[in-house]
C-alpha cells in the first residue's frame, strides 16, 4: 500500500503534455482538489492555473468541493481569482484536472466532474493514490503536488514567474513542514531556489500562511492543548498524544473549523508520543482526523484501515461515531499496525 512506485514515466508526461497541448482554444477546464483544501491542494491548483493562463487557456475555472469560503490565510494567492463555488463550475469541462487528492472519496459532489468531462488528469504525490484519472501523473516521492505540477508546467514550456511560483512554493512549505520533515530532499531546495529567484518572499509567505492566526484562536488553541491525554502504553509502547475539538469549542470562540488545520504542529511536538492526533468535529457524529507520526508507526497503514489515506508521517480519515468510539477504533488501529509487518 505504501510501497512508493516510481513516479510517472515518459508516456505518462507525454499523455499529459498532449492532453493540455491538445485542448482547442475554446476548451472549458476545470481545476479541482481535495476537500477541506490545504496548502498544498490549493498552491499547486492555483499556480498551475496561472501557468494556464499564460499558455492561453482562456476558459479556465478552479474550484473545490464543500462550501467556497477559501480559508483566510489563502485569500490573497494569485489566482484566486479563478475559484468558483463547486455548483459554478463547468459540469462537462473538456479537461478536468485533480490535484492533490489520493482517491475520489476527496472530491465529494465533484467527483461526477471525472466522470463527465472529456478527460481527466491527476497530479498527486501519495503512494496510496487510486489512479482515479485517465491520465495519472502520481510521484510517491515527489514532497507535494507541487513538485508534479512544476515537472508538467516545465514540460509544457511554461516558463516559471512570480505568481506563479507563490502557489508552488506555499505548497512546497506546507508538505515539508517549511523543510523541517524527511520529505526535504536536495530536489526539494533545488525547487524553492527556483521559486525564490522569481523574487517571491518568503517571510511575508511564511507569516501569512503559517504565522498568523487570530486571537481567539490562540485562546482556543489553549482550551483544547489543556485536555490534551498522552497515552504512553498506546501503538505497543510507541506512544499516543491526542486531543479534540468540537463545533461548540469553535462558537465559543467565535472562529472557523480551518483554524484547527494548525492545531497538530503544537500537539505532535510532544516528546512521550511518536504518533499524535487531532479529532475535529466535522458534522453531528462525524469527524476529520489528522495523524502524524515520527518514524516508529506509519499512520498512513492506520488511516487506510479506517477508510482514509495519507503519507507515512501524516496521515488522515473521517470518523463516525461518538468521539470515544473514534478514539477506541484509532488506539485499536495503531495496536494492530503495530503488530503487522510490512510487506
Ligand atoms: P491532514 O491531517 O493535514 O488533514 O492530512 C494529512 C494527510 O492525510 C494529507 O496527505 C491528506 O491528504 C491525508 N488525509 C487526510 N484526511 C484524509 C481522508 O479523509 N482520506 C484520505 N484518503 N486522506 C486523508
Ligand atoms: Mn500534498
Amino acid at each position: 500500500m505504501t510501497g512508493a512506485g516510481p513516479g510517472p514515466t515518459d508516456a505518462e508526461w507525454a499523455a499529459a503534455v498532449e492532453a493540455v497541448r491538445g485542448l482547442p482554444a475554446d476548451a472549458r477546464v476545470l481545476l479541482i482538489c481535495h476537500v477541506n483544501p490545504d496548502g498544498d491542494a490549493l498552491g499547486s491548483m492555483l499556480g498551475f492555473g496561472l501557468g494556464l493562463r499564460r499558455l492561453g487557456v482562456r476558459r479556465l475555472q478552479a474550484t473545490f468541493p464543500g462550501p467556497p469560503d477559501v480559508p483566510e490565510p489563502f485569500r490573497w494567492l494569485p489566482g484566486v481569482e479563478l475559484l468558483v463555488a463547486q455548483d459554478d463550475a463547468y459540469p462537462d469541462p473538456d479537461l478536468v484536472i485533480c490535484f492533490d487528492a489520493a482517491g475520489d472519496s476527496r472530491l465529494g459532489d465533484l467527483v461526477d466532474r471525472l466522470g463527465r468531462a472529456g478527460t481527466s488528469l491527476v497530479l498527486d504525490h501519495h503512494a496510496s493514490n487510486t489512479g482515479f484519472g485517465r491520465i495519472n501523473l502520481v510521484d510517491p516521492h515527489a514532497a507535494a503536488t507541487s513538485v508534479v505540477a512544476l515537472g508538467l508546467l516545465d514540460r509544457l514550456g511554461v516558463p516559471l514567474d512570480a505568481e506563479m511560483a507563490t502557489g508552488l512554493y506555499v505548497a512546497l512549505t506546507t508538505d515539508t513542514g517549511s523543510f523541517r520533515f524527511e520529505a526535504t530532499t536536495p530536489a526539494v531546495h533545488e525547487m524553492a531556489a527556483r521559486l525564490l529567484a522569481t523574487g517571491i518572499r518568503p517571510g511575508d509567505i511564511s507569516r501569512r500562511i503559517f504565522d498568523t492566526r487570530p486571537f481567539g484562536a490562540v485562546r482556543l488553541f489553549g482550551e483544547v492543548l489543556g485536555r490534551a491525554t498522552l497515552e504512553p502504553a498506546a501503538a505497543a509502547g510507541h506512544g499516543l498524544v491526542w486531543t479534540y475539538a468540537t463545533h461548540d469549542d469553535l462558537a465559543r470562540h467565535d472562529q472557523p473549523a480551518y483554524v484547527l488545520e494548525a492545531l497538530i504542529d503544537s500537539v505532535r511536538c510532544t516528546a512521550e508520543a511518536d504518533v499524535s492526533c487531532v479529532v475535529k468535529q466535522s458534522g453531528d457524529a462525524e469527524w476529520a482526523v489528522s495523524l502524524r507520526s515520527k518514524g516508529a508507526v506509519d499512520v498512513s497503514r492506520v488511516a487506510v484501515a479506517l477508510g482514509g489515506g495519507g503519507h507515512r508521517f501524516a496521515a488522515g480519515f473521517t470518523g463516525r461515531g461518538p468521539l470515544d468510539e473514534v478514539v477506541g477504533n484509532i488506539r485499536a488501529a495503531l495496536g494492530a499496525e503495530v503488530l503487522t509487518p510490512h510487506s
